[in-house]
């Protein structure tokens, strides 16, 4: 039957790749595709029918009441949400390996990460025939798992997209966007979840969403994003950027020196960020409550962070609380957010002469699960310094695949000017209508 999925189906999917923190226990039949629509949402926006805990333990139990702006949206739209997909806690990761409910196993090889923090989202729409996955990105969340799991991952201008009934990792930096099969379903569901929105006072001031009247030409190519690279991806990458000159859009190399300090600026603004947003976690309002009650209030504080809270989410805490510290303030805090100023000059500069910006997406092919085991926490963040520069900026981006090593995809990401998603809609479609994406035999 056209669309059909049922719950054994998922069941079983998540028994051999923990896409799902949650999943539907009871799926009305897609027996009218289209209109009717499947989609998944990420464990950290909010809707009703399930739970909403963000990848962490601290928010076991919590029911939300409401449904996120998105979700409200795509239910609106004839979407049926079947599920909440695993993520990093709060979205703390690149690897989808600190997530409380189940790591995800990548589609195209299960010892393999799905990349994080949406890993989830991406693991499931490979896997699944006719699914969208509402994600969300800080700083590279949709591009890196989309790159892993060989899909298309678009993470929308800053704002376009309402974020009210999104779980906070940090507010001037979360954008929630889709990952999809195909750049139809882009265009489909873009306009569908965009727009401004009174609960988000961030998306109020925007520019109606375009979604054609622009051919894109020419790309600029970084230098400093083609160093550190594996030689697989290089050779992926070069490969595209021939067939995107047949295509007609022709690539300049160029030099982007901010480059190189975005990567500390993020983790400097995130960190800061998160760690006030984590202090609402406090076994009172939401999710598990302490045992103790009797004691004082830093105790029991304490004492129910401490046992719920991963050990990322408490690293990220120290680092964010120390970074914002009276005396350390200026020396961190202040400086990086010069330095975001200085990415963005430097992305709109290129773009005077350029209709966009590519790069590969991530450095390497998805990681093994025992070699992301013997990396150290510096190394992890270093993964992330291509995902995280567009994420500063606030631009669109979008992660296609394009090519293949050992059977694993490749993927490559493309940034326009703000409010643009309309250029990266066009390389979509025409690099999808040329480009085979293979998706993984599902057995499960
Ligand atoms: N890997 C990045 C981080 O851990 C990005 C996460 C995200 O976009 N949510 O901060």
């Amino acid at each position: 039957m056209k669309g059909h999925i049922s719950t054994e189906k998922l069941a079983a999917l998540n028994e051999k790749y923990l896409p799902f923190a949650e999943f539907a226990q009871e799926l009305e039949d897609l027996t009218d595709y289209p209109p009717k629509f499947h989609f998944s949402a990420k464990d950290n926006i909010c809707a009703t029918g399930f739970q909403a805990r963000a990848g962490s333990r601290i928010l076991e139990g919590y029911r939300p009441p409401f449904d996120a702006t998105v979700v409200r949206k795509m239910r609106e739209a004839n979407g049926i949400l079947i599920g909440k997909t695993n993520m990093d806690e709060f979205g703390f990761g690149t690897f989808c390996t600190n997530s409380a409910f189940g790591i995800p196993r990548n589609p195209h090889d299960v010892e393999r990460s799905c990349g994080g923090s949406s890993g989830g989202a991406a693991a499931i729409t490979a896997l699944l025939d006719k699914h969208v996955a509402l994600a969300e990105s800080t700083g590279g969340s949709i591009s890196c798992p989309a790159s892993f799991c060989g899909v298309i991952g678009l993470t929308p201008t800053y704002g376009r997209v309402s974020r009210y009934g999104l779980i906070d990792y940090a507010n001037s930096l979360d954008k929630i966007g889709l990952i999809a099969r195909t750049s139809d379903d882009l265009k489909r569901f873009l306009p569908i979840i965009s727009g401004p929105d009174k609960k988000d006072p961030t998306s109020i001031v925007q520019p109606q969403l375009q979604l054609g009247g622009f051919k894109v030409k020419s790309v600029a190519v970084p230098e400093e994003a083609m160093q550190n690279l594996d030689p697989a991806v290089r050779t992926a990458f070069e490969a595209a950027l021939e067939k995107l000159r047949e295509m007609g859009i022709e690539s300049h190399r160029v030099s982007m020196p901010s480059l190189g300090f975005a990567l500390a600026a993020y983790y400097v603004l995130a960190t800061s960020e998160a760690s006030t947003n984590l202090a609402r976690y406090k076994g009172m309002l939401f999710g598990v409550r302490g045992g103790h009650i009797d004691q004082s209030f830093n105790d029991y504080f304490s004492e129910v962070r401490s046992a719920n809270f991963g050990k990322e989410a408490k690293r990220r805490v120290l680092l964010g609380t120390y970074t914002r510290m009276v005396g350390f303030r200026d020396r961190y805090y202040l400086k990086a957010l010069a330095v975001r100023q200085l990415v963005i000059k430097e992305y709109n500069g290129l773009m005077e002469h350029n209709d966009a910006i590519l790069t590969p997406t991530m450095p390497f092919i998805a990681p093994r699960f025992s070699e992301i085991a013997r990396m150290k926490p510096l190394e992890v963040y270093q993964a992330d310094f291509l995902t995280v520069p567009p994420n500063l900026t606030g631009m669109p981006h979008l992660s296609l695949p394009c090519g293949y090593h050992d059977r694993m995809p490749i993927g490559m990401q493309l940034v326009a000017p703000h409010w643009e998603e309309r250029r990266l809609l066009d390389v979509a479609g025409r690099w999808c209508s040329g480009f085979d994406i293979r998706f993984p035999e599902v057995s499960g």
